[in-house]
């Protein structure tokens, strides 16, 4: 099988139903992967609004990690600030980023 995801530590511990259950659950909720950050369909990470072990239907919502905008890489770069990108795309630096 594939070992790619030696060495990366995962924030989160997924349960047992994520993939057959809770994922499938969340898509049926908001078929469009809208994310919860911008309001654009086409989110491809299933977010945990409330960073931790919450894997209720509540807590998750859908955010654009791989794909653009990357809200979902914002968020967690710059969590407890305005993570909400604007409307309207401003070209402007990011001072946070490494
Ligand atoms: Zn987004």
């Amino acid at each position: 099988m594939s070992g790619g995801w030696k060495g990366s530590t995962r924030r989160q511990r997924l349960p047992s139903n994520w993939a057959s259950e809770i994922r499938p659950a969340a898509h049926a909720r908001n078929p469009e992967h809208i994310c919860h950050l911008c309001g654009q369909p086409g989110g491809d990470y299933l977010d945990h609004k409330n960073p931790g072990d919450d894997h209720s239907p509540d807590n998750l919502d859908w955010a654009h990690d791989r794909v653009p905008p990357h809200c979902h890489r914002f968020k967690s770069s710059r969590e407890g600030l305005a993570a909400r990108p604007k409307r309207n795309r401003t070209p402007e630096e990011h001072p946070g980023l490494l």
